[in-house]
């Protein structure tokens, strides 16, 4: 049974408490690796590896950070199918989705290393009478906390431009998945990247995560993961006045207006609903139908749903994996009951179930909803399920007014071929991420976040490298 240890100044070693948990591989409900049950004290060691490699990581030149970085990307793309199958076994998720998102997490890493190579400071005249320039310089040792859904590829997300800007990183992946982080410390040591500028602690979010959090000398903390843990973390982080970017939780609107192009429209909405098991942040959770194709669209979407394969995650034909964890198995199905006391009627799915050969995984059919007020606890809550509910609706006001009657503005999508109409609504909605005609499609250059509780600040691009930047004025007289 594989051991999944710390990555702490260039070494792979073993938590100091010597204590382990246990992996589950969410297909099986079978324990299939153990993980290293870190601490307060591995953090302070990793800190103590990190303040002494970052100085020089940041004076390395951008050539020599852009050479590893890529290195380490060109050794993710190497080992694809040995990542994927690590993070199917570990996440639940089918192994083609797995695949795609390897080759993304080794984009994040080359996109950012291309990063560090263009990175250039500002200069503003003023007047006759001086000069400025602003120097974004690092801002030293960060810290960065990610979620389970998308492991690598989120992981990947956060610490690359981190290491661009030439900070030292102290990572902490899901205790859930974090089979690959492990990968991929191993790959970071054959690409040579210099002993503490990236060190990797496992374990339980409330210890490990929250020393990261509460470590004086970790100046920064960027966060994926859910809105409540978020608020916790600012709530520690604020009154040590430490930089934080929240990427948090989403309650998604996909609209398809009575003019939209409905085959595109529902070939795509199979996947905003059910992609990875509905366990995307992006994914749309609050289907609206215009009334006047309301029956076909929903007719047409139910027929497209059951032909999904549910099953064995390695198997090429499945669609639909399983849930990541026990507790998350039952908190999804624990809000398909709720929808059911909120007055919702099920119109396909709704339970759990139990593959050939996959008796004890953790399994939920995708499951669409219709009947629900747009107020309600199912229709206000992240689920992060493969858990839809659908409704109709008549006026473009009255849409976007619903659409927007949510504490959450992480992503919205609309379908329609009117691009006045399009325009008009996508200034109006208040997310992050307006998708007209498509869904995630990523352009990594965009700026990424979500508005009210889905977060604080953005992500992607210059948006993350100047997070990972504190910006200096130099002004000098003429
Ligand atoms: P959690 O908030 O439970 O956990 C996220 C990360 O934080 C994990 O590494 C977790 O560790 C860690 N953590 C947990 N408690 C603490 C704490 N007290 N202090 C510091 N760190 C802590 O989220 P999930 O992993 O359940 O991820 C799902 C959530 O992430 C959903 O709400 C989803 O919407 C959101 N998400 C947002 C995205 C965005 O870009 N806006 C993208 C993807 C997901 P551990 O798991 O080991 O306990």
């Amino acid at each position: 049974m594989i051991t999944i240890q710390n990555y702490i100044n260039g070494e792979i070693v073993n938590a100091q408490s010597n204590e382990y948990l246990d992996n589950y591989n969410p297909s099986t409900g079978q324990v299939y690796s153990k993980i290293a049950n870190s601490d307060h004290v591995d953090v302070d060691a990793a800190f103590q590896a990190a303040i002494i490699a970052q100085p020089q990581w940041e004076n390395t030149s951008a050539e020599d950070r852009f050479r590893v970085m890529n290195k380490i990307a060109e050794l993710i793309e190497e080992r694809l199918d040995e990542f994927a199958k690590a993070e199917t076994l570990d996440q639940g998720k089918p192994y083609w989705l797995a695949k795609n998102e390897m080759r993304r997490a080794a984009q994040n890493m080359r996109f950012f290393a291309t990063a560090a190579m263009q990175f250039a400071s500002e200069s503003h005249a003023t007047e006759n009478k001086a000069i400025n320039y602003t120097l974004r310089q690092a801002i030293g040792v960060v810290g960065c906390i990610s979620p389970w859904n998308l492991p690598l590829y989120l992981f990947t997300w956060k610490i690359a431009p981190a290491l661009a800007a030439g900070n030292a990183v102290i990572a902490k992946p899901s205790e859930f998945t974090p089979m690959t982080s492990y990968l991929f410390s191993k790959i970071c040591i054959e690409a040579g990247l210099p002993n503490g500028v990236l060190n990797i602690i496992h374990g339980l979010g409330p210890k490990v995560g929250q020393a990261i959090v509460e470590h004086k000398g970790i100046k920064a903390i960027s966060f994926t993961g859910g809105t409540v843990t978020g608020a916790s973390i600012a709530s520690i982080a604020a009154p040590k006045f430490k930089k934080l970017s929240l990427e948090l939780g989403g309650k998604n609107p996909n609209i398809i207006f009575g003019d939209a192009d409905i085959d595109k429209a529902i070939k795509t909405t199979v996947n905003t609903s059910f992609m990875n098991q509905g366990e995307i942040c992006l994914c749309g959770s609050r289907l609206y139908i215009h009334s006047s194709i309301y029956e076909q669209v929903k007719e047409r979407l139910i027929e497209a749903v059951k032909a999904l394969k549910i099953g064995d995650p390695l198997d090429d034909s499945t669609r639909i994996g399983a849930i990541v964890s026990k507790q998350h198995f039952e908190k999804v199905l624990g809000y398909i009951e709720l929808a059911k006391q909120e007055g919702g009627k099920i119109l396909l799915g709704g339970e759990a179930i139990k593959p050939d050969g996959f008796e004890n995984g953790w399994f939920i059919q995708p499951t669409l909803i219709e009947g629900l007020d747009s107020m309600c606890r199912t229709n206000q809550e992240e689920i992060f399920g493969p858990v839809i509910s659908i409704s109709p609706f008549d006026y473009t006001d009255e849409i976007i007014e619903i659409a927007n009657g949510t504490e959450y503005g992480l992503a919205a999508t609309i379908w329609t071929e009117n691009l006045t109409l399009a325009h008009r609504v996508a200034q109006r909605l208040q997310f992050g991420i307006v998708w007209v005609n498509c869904w995630l499609l990523r352009d990594l250059r965009t700026p990424f976040g979500g508005m009210k509780n889905s977060g604080v600040g953005r992500e992607g691009g210059w948006e993350a490298m100047r997070f990972f930047t504190e910006p200096k004025n130099v002004c000098i007289a003429l």
